[in-house]
């Protein structure tokens, strides 16, 4: 069996057997959903109460190093069951989920979460599990254990971008090479660069250019703060990379009825905005979500810049 088809059979399993994973699977099934309309692009908007523990996550050094890391094999769940992935990762269902498969990929070792060095991985995964869309949380823009190296996937046909990037109204291509394309969007409220291509070592190198480049302005931080997608369908991978300014908007820290609990991470940047709290659901405006993106996402004028002559 391939890994495709190993990890149907453990996702199968483990919403059969472990208790806690088909009680949250189940209840996904009664999400709420609504749509909010942009010119040339919608944004979903999931109540999904189920995801308060990570989007609440206090990420802080201090409160890290005080509690066991829940991605550790010595502190999970006995009922979770792994497949090995090589080289030393391991592949879990995700009992927390937004989309209805939703696995987390998780080293075996528990090391800072990075993507220097692992990004090949990344492509890896998305070739070997071609029905999902794999992706990374730096560890100061959404990953919740910022301590221990994991990607995340979750099915394709979920997140917008995938029709958005097809349908190609609001993308253009900024330039080419051979086997390589690198694609620049307007209008499409967050800074994002897509990478196309089915060279494996150029898109690698293309990113860490990118990367390095990010990160000279980032050079406070432990690495330029991204969120990554890639899938790869049609023996071509496509990689769209959010390049991050700031974690939380102003309106998570809020304390009067402004507040929006809302921690923007790869699923929000791909377009399904996760709202743990009804409230928040019930009352967030399209004005509020242009707001929050121009707080956390680079605009064009701070991102074409790192473009130039990239491939
Ligand atoms: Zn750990």
């Amino acid at each position: 069996m391939n890994y495709s088809e190993r990890t149907e059979k453990l996702f199968n399993n483990q919403v059969e057997k472990w208790e806690l994973a088909n009680t949250n699977y189940k209840q996904l099934e009664n999400v709420k959903t609504r749509s909010i309309i942009f010119d040339g692009f919608n944004l979903l908007i999931q109540f999904n109460p189920g995801r308060i523990t990570s989007s609440a996550a206090k990420v802080d050094t201090k409160s890290i190093q005080a509690r066991p890391c829940f991605l550790c094999e010595r502190n999970r769940p006995e009922q979770q069951k792994g497949l090995a992935f090589a080289p030393g990762m391991t592949i879990l269902v995700n009992p927390f989920p937004i989309f209805k498969k939703h696995l987390t990929i998780v080293a075996d070792s528990h090391t800072n979460q990075r993507i220097a060095g692992n990004f090949n991985t990344m492509l890896k995964l998305a070739k070997a599990l071609p029905e999902y869309q794999i992706f990374y949380n730096g560890p100061q823009c959404g990953a919740s254990a910022p301590d221990h190296f994991h990607f995340q996937a979750g099915n394709k046909g979920f997140l917008p971008i995938e029709e958005d990037f097809t349908d190609g109204k609001l993308c253009r291509l900024n330039s080419s090479r051979e086997d390589i394309e690198l694609w620049q969007w307007t209008g499409y409220q967050r800074g994002v660069v897509t990478l196309k291509g089915s060279n494996k070592n150029k898109l690698v190198s293309a990113f860490e250019k990118f990367c390095k480049r990010f990160a000279a302005t980032q050079s406070d931080r432990p690495e330029p703060m991204l969120n990554i997608l890639a899938s790869f369908s049609s023996d071509e991978w496509i990689i769209h990379i959010f390049p991050r300014k700031l974690h939380r908007p102003s309106q998570f820290f809020a304390d009067d009825n402004s507040k929006i609990l809302l921690s923007p991470a790869s699923v929000d940047m791909g377009g399904v905005v996760i709202t743990p709290r009804e409230e928040d659901f019930l009352k967030i405006r399209k004005k509020d979500l242009v707001d929050i993106c121009s707080q956390i996402s680079l605009n064009n004028n701070e991102l074409l810049p790192l473009l130039i002559d990239l491939l």
